[in-house]
């Protein structure tokens, strides 16, 4: 049985978020640590990663994962992009080490006008050199999988496996897993043998032992369909069972397992409400 939580906004600042994630009946949770849509932003103060800490002993968060800036893409073709984008990523590596959050969740980027290869070559180049900056930091980079629209990497596992071998490093790099992105990137999650099938064969192309944890989302759209729609738990074309099959998995027994659903905090407690009534 996973870790079950949501992403918890981080609005009244970084550290009531563990006691805003307690109070929706989280185990695990998910954060920014800055702003998702803006380059700049200030450093924490002593006082947020303190409090932080603290909050998250208290209110018995068991699992953090962070989620990097949107506007993040290591992949991109553009020089300006690219050089923006290793700042802020160093950025919140600091922030994860500073707040003592393990695994920061990033998006593989997209080459948009150039190919596949150069983009995948640039995005490896990039995460290697933020790694050299920092060679005694313990925040995990976890790829997260995606929908694989259009120029848009992380749409399969073989691309992830590759990736993650060309980078190097490979204690350093993990991968996080979104069933939505999944779904809508064609891995048919529904049948009853779905799951086990995707994760075997996760398993025999990138290896289970890295993934680290997984973004709970129904889809709005179809198998295959490669566009990135989350839904709220059993309103989606996923449906419940895979969603049970996965919150009690053995294998997955310490992962967090956050929601990314729509619908603000009244949505998460009651997609959290379900996802606690099927575990078993
Ligand atoms: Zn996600």
């Amino acid at each position: 049985m996973g870790l079950l939580g949501c992403h918890v906004s981080i609005a009244d600042g970084i550290q009531k978020a563990p006691q805003r994630g307690r109070d929706l009946g989280c185990e695990a949770i998910q954060i920014f640590t800055r702003n998702p849509n803006q380059w700049k932003c200030k450093p924490l103060s002593n006082d947020a990663i303190d409090g932080f800490q603290t909050a998250i002993k208290e209110c018995e968060i068991h699992a953090v994962m962070t989620h990097s800036i949107y506007l993040i893409n290591l992949a991109s073709g553009d020089r300006n992009i690219r050089k923006r984008s290793e700042v802020a990523f160093l950025d919140e590596m600091d922030r994860c080490e500073a707040l003592g959050i393990p695994y920061l969740v990033f998006h593989p980027g997209s080459y948009r006008e150039s190919t596949e290869k150069k983009g995948i070559r640039r995005l490896v180049r990039s995460i290697q050199r933020l790694l050299q900056k920092r060679p005694n930091q313990s925040v995990k980079l976890c790829i997260e999988n995606t929908a694989g629209a259009g120029s848009l990497l992380g749409g399969n596992f073989e691309q992830i496996a590759e990736i993650r071998e060309k980078i190097g490093s490979p204690d350093r790099i993990k991968i996080c897993f979104d069933t939505s992105h999944a779904f809508a990137a064609g891995y048919d999650l529904r049948a009853p043998e779905g799951l086990q099938e995707v994760f075997d064969h996760f398993d025999s192309i990138i290896g289970l032992e890295h993934l680290i944890g997984f973004h709970l989302n129904d889809s709005k759209v179809e198998l295959g369909s490669r566009r990135d729609r989350h839904e709220n738990i059993g309103h989606g074309h996923i449906g419940i069972v895979p969603f049970k099959q996965l919150v009690n998995d053995q294998r997955f027994l310490e992962h967090p397992m956050t929601l990314e659903t729509p619908g603000g905090d009244e949505w998460f407690r009651r997609n959290l409400k379900l996802l606690f009534q099927l575990r078993e």
